[in-house]
């Protein structure tokens, strides 16, 4: 994943966002998340498909992307060599450890840690948007804090689409 390249699954194109649009898309996609979360009874639950997360599982997962952004900005922000930590994405699920997250909490979860990247972001002293840093130890490629901001966007947007998919193949 290179800072110009357009996301195949959902259109979703890195460099033409601005930090201007980046807290209120991110508050939207994420109320639109909750939504999704809040109303929809047992179905949150349960996989469409063996390989495809649970609406739940996407809402842990999308929780946690919040968080480990909100990690690398504050660290790219500070060191001038930083390298992102991984989040681990599929291993959080297999190794089960939102096995115990339930529904309402994890909404609530999903908002807080949405607003703490938002906040974190329009807090960042002037010119750190354009630090660069290395996203992940397995990711050489440089980013800017701005492109991983856009990155959390993009992951709200693209994973609303995912759980709104589950709820079209669990109601087909
Ligand atoms: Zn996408």
């Amino acid at each position: 994943m290179v800072p110009s390249e357009s996301c195949p699954g959902c259109g979703f194109v890195w460099d033409d966002i601005s930090s201007e649009e980046i807290p209120a898309r991110t508050a939207s996609a994420t109320d639109a998340f909750v939504d999704v979360i809040s109303s929809n009874g047992a179905n949150v639950g349960v996989r469409p498909s063996p390989e495809r997360w649970s609406i739940l599982e996407y809402g842990s997962h999308m929780r946690d992307v919040f968080l480990s952004i909100r990690e690398r900005i504050v660290k790219a922000s500070i060191e001038d060599e930083a390298i992102g930590q991984p989040i681990y994405r599929d291993e959080r699920v297999n190794l089960g450890f939102y096995k115990l997250d339930e529904p309402e909490e994890t909404a609530r979860e999903l908002t807080a840690s949405s607003k703490l990247f938002v906040r974190t972001f329009l807090a960042l002293p002037d010119g750190d948007s354009e630090r660069r840093f290395a996203y992940s130890p397995i990711s050489p490629q440089k980013v800017t804090i701005l492109w991983a901001a856009a990155q959390a966007l993009h992951e709200s947007e693209h994973h609303l689409g995912d759980v709104r998919e589950n709820l079209r193949l669990l109601n087909a």
